[in-house]
């Protein structure tokens, strides 16, 4: 897994996991190959329910928005999963760094990922870029997905166009009434 110095690649898979749960643990597993980890991990017994509270502690995270509450959950993810950074060079990825112990199953190494990517983001880029859609804050609460706001001026706030177009038509219509 290349954690880039963004966090970019760990964050996006955590918020394409909450936006589109898989049904089983090789859809988890299919995803985390689309955004670039390379590992297998032998498979146990429960791995994709430990996998969703996993990510709905990350979602904790996400509905969080002050920046001390939100580095204390993370910091407690990180005790508990993060380990010493160490170099690898695993499956000709090149060498980078991991931030766990490479002896985990797949829903600790994920937690890991998870948490450290997300602590990544959110120092290199700001402690609010990270939030539900705002169609379902500011319209009508339609929309529950996870926006990771990688913009360059950092004023993502829709999932997709699809929102951001529901929405600008609805604040239309009301400025006309
Ligand atoms: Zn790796
Ligand atoms: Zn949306």
């Amino acid at each position: 897994m290349h954690l880039n110095p963004y966090g970019e690649y760990a964050v996006l898979l955590a918020a394409s996991l909450a936006n589109d749960w898989p049904a089983d643990r090789d859809g988890i597993v299919s995803r985390t190959r689309d955004f670039g980890m390379t590992m297998d991990f032998p498979e146990e017994p429960g791995d994709h329910a430990r996998l969703r509270v996993a990510l709905d502690e990350w979602l904790d995270v996400v509905d969080t928005a002050d920046g001390p509450s939100r580095a204390r959950l993370l910091n407690r993810i990180m005790a508990d999963e993060a380990a010493y950074p160490h170099l690898t060079d695993h499956d000709g990825e090149g060498w980078h760094l991991h931030y766990r112990d490479d002896d985990k199953g797949l829903p600790s190494t994920l937690r890991a990922v998870f948490a450290v990517g997300t602590a990544l983001h959110l120092t290199t880029r700001g402690m609010h870029r990270l939030s539900r859609c705002a169609a379902g804050t500011d319209v009508d609460g339609e929309c529950r997905n996870v926006v990771v706001d990688v913009s360059r001026n950092g004023t993502q706030k829709y999932c997709s166009v699809r929102c951001a177009n529901r929405a600008a038509v609805r604040r239309h219509r009301a400025a006309r009434r």
